[in-house]
């Protein structure tokens, strides 16, 4: 079966995996034209100074003001 390789129409695009090998596993309906359902758009659709936050969790060394 290769179903999962897909977006399914009418179904939630959320995709997993590594590039080139992504699978869709929600399979919640969504409106035509819609990609995501509820849950998984509040996922993809992060406002920036959110995203940006998250990503200083790695924020390398030459961030630091030299004193
Ligand atoms: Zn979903």
């Amino acid at each position: 079966m290769d179903n999962m390789s897909l977006p399914r129409p009418g179904c939630c695009k959320w995709a997993e995996g590594d590039a080139g090998n992504y699978t869709f596993p929600c399979s919640n309906r969504v409106e035509a034209g819609v990609s995501y359902c509820d849950e998984h758009s509040a996922i993809v659709y992060i406002p920036p100074e959110e995203r940006r936050r998250s990503r200083s969790g790695s924020v390398p060394m030459t961030f630091r003001r030299a004193a």
